[in-house]
């Protein structure tokens, strides 16, 4: 058995010859930011990781075998990018790494003060985005609207 491509120490236990990497790596989100950061999707997640106001870009497991990019930034703002949709004339945003060819939909999420932390308004946006305007999406988010 091969090692994984990810964290180089757990053996690949996979028999598809496509898989390079463990179950760890997969769940808990370690292969998806790999593949964010890869030449193949323009760097995007090592770009969002460096501009000044983001606190943190990490892909978390969402549960039921869905992934979620959560971009932190440090005014409490949360970005969420994933499969946009709209159903009934509602635009929703599900947790989901779409390949690049398919676009982010985007939602953020602004907090409110209140007797919960987790409080705000969720703002989807009705655009599609590549990985490059994503980058620039999130560059532009430097100060509160
Ligand atoms: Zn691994």
């Amino acid at each position: 058995m091969e090692k994984c491509t990810v964290c180089g120490v757990v053996e690949v236990f996979s028999t598809d010859p496509d898989t390079d990497y463990c179950l760890t790596c997969y769940m808990t989100g370690a292969f998806f930011e790999k593949h964010l950061a890869s030449e193949d999707r323009s760097f995007m997640l090592d770009r969002i990781r460096q501009l000044p106001h983001v606190l943190t870009a990490r892909v978390y497991h969402h549960g039921g075998g869905d992934f979620q990019l959560v971009i932190c930034l440090r005014d409490g703002r949360i970005v969420t990018p994933g499969a946009g949709a709209s159903v009934n004339g509602q635009r929703v945003v599900m947790p989901f790494v779409p390949d690049a060819s398919s676009g982010w939909g985007v939602l953020i999420r602004q907090p409110v003060e209140a007797d919960n932390e987790w409080s705000g308004m969720a703002f989807p946006y009705p655009e599609k985005y590549d990985d490059d305007e994503l980058v620039e999406l999130v560059a532009g988010l430097d100060a509160l609207p």
